[in-house]
C-alpha cells in the first residue's frame, strides 16, 4: 500500500481515540467506507486502511461510491486510484440529479436532498455488499458547524454522532474522522495528491448557512484560539441538569444529579395546583 507509513501522527491519534472512546470498530466488521471523491472520503480511507493493517482486530473495508448522473461527471480518476491502491470497492451508478433538479426550485441549494437520497443509495449498497457498518468521512468542524446550525436555526442541541444505528436498526454509521481538523485532512490530500471529484458539476453551492458557520468560528477563534477545542470539548461534556429539556428531566435518576421531576417540589406544586384548578 502506498504511503501508509508518513500519515500524519496527530490524525491517526485522534481517529485510534474516537475509534476505542466509541467503539467504532469491532473484530469481524465488514465496513463499507463512503468515497464521494472528496479530500475527506480519500483521508477516512486511508487512515482506515493503515489501522487495518496495524489493529489488534480484523475487518473488513470496501470502498463504495454512487455516480450520481451529474452532467460533466467523470468517475475515472477515482477508479484509477483506487485500483493503484488495491482497494476493494463498488462504483454505483442512481440518477439522483434528475430527482434533485425535479423536486428542488430553482434558485434553492440541492445538498440536502441530494445528501440523503446518497445516503439511501449507500444503505442499500452496504446491505447489498453485506457490511454491517458505514463509515462516513466528516471531521470536526463539520460537527461544530451543524451544531451552531441545529442551535441557531433548526431549535435544537445536536451535533454529529461518531456512532448511530439507523431508526430501522439495520445500519451503524461511524464517523471515525470526527474530531480531525479539516486542515488536517485538507494538508494530507494536498500531500497525497489525491484525484479530488468536484462536487459542484449540478451548479448548486454548498449551504450558504453552513458557510457563515464556517466564518463565524474562525472569527472567533481569531480571538479565542482554543474556540475549536472547546466546542468539541462540550459535545463530550454534555450537563443534562443544566439545560431544558422536559424528557431529560423526567427520565433523570443519577444519585447525586437533580431529582427526577415527580420528587421536584417546584413541580410538585405545580402539578398540585394544576389539578387544584381543573376541579
Ligand atoms: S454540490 Fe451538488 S453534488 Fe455536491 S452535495 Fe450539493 S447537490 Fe450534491
Amino acid at each position: 500500500m502506498r504511503g501508509v507509513k508518513h500519515l500524519p501522527p496527530r490524525l491517526l491519534r485522534e481517529v485510534g481515540r474516537a475509534i476505542s472512546e466509541h467503539k467504532l470498530i469491532e473484530d469481524g466488521d465488514r465496513i463499507a467506507v463512503a468515497m464521494s471523491g472528496g479530500k475527506d472520503s480519500y483521508g477516512l480511507l486511508v487512515v482506515l486502511r493503515d489501522l487495518q493493517r496495524r489493529a489488534p482486530v480484523t475487518f473488513e473495508l470496501i470502498a463504495v461510491h454512487l455516480d450520481q448522473g451529474h452532467p460533466g461527471y467523470d468517475g475515472a480518476p477515482l477508479r484509477a486510484w483506487l485500483e493503484t491502491e488495491g482497494v476493494p470497492f463498488r462504483i454505483l451508478r442512481e440518477d439522483t440529479y434528475t430527482i434533485v433538479t425535479d423536486k428542488i426550485p430553482a434558485g434553492k441549494t440541492y445538498c440536502s436532498l441530494c445528501s440523503r437520497l446518497r445516503r439511501g443509495v449507500l444503505y442499500r449498497a452496504a446491505e447489498e455488499l453485506g457490511c454491517n457498518k458505514i463509515a462516513l468521512g466528516h471531521h470536526r468542524e463539520d460537527a461544530l458547524e451543524t451544531l451552531l446550525l441545529n442551535l441557531f436555526f433548526s431549535g435544537k442541541l445536536a451535533a454529529m454522532p461518531p456512532r448511530l444505528v439507523s431508526d430501522d436498526g439495520k445500519h451503524v454509521v461511524i464517523r471515525p474522522l470526527i474530531t480531525c481538523a479539516e486542515s488536517d485532512l485538507a494538508a494530507l490530500a494536498a500531500e497525497r495528491r489525491f484525484p479530488i471529484l468536484p462536487c459542484n458539476l449540478c451548479g448548486s453551492q454548498s449551504e450558504a448557512q453552513r458557510k457563515q458557520m464556517k466564518a463565524l468560528i474562525a472569527t472567533l477563534e481569531q480571538k479565542h484560539p482554543t474556540v475549536r477545542a472547546s466546542m468539541l470539548a462540550a459535545l463530550g461534556n454534555v450537563v443534562p441538569s443544566h439545560l431544558m429539556d422536559a424528557r431529560l428531566t423526567a427520565t433523570r435518576a443519577a444519585p447525586d444529579g437533580p431529582k427526577p421531576a415527580a420528587a421536584d417540589p417546584v413541580l410538585a406544586i405545580a402539578t398540585l395546583l394544576r389539578r387544584t384548578s381543573a376541579s
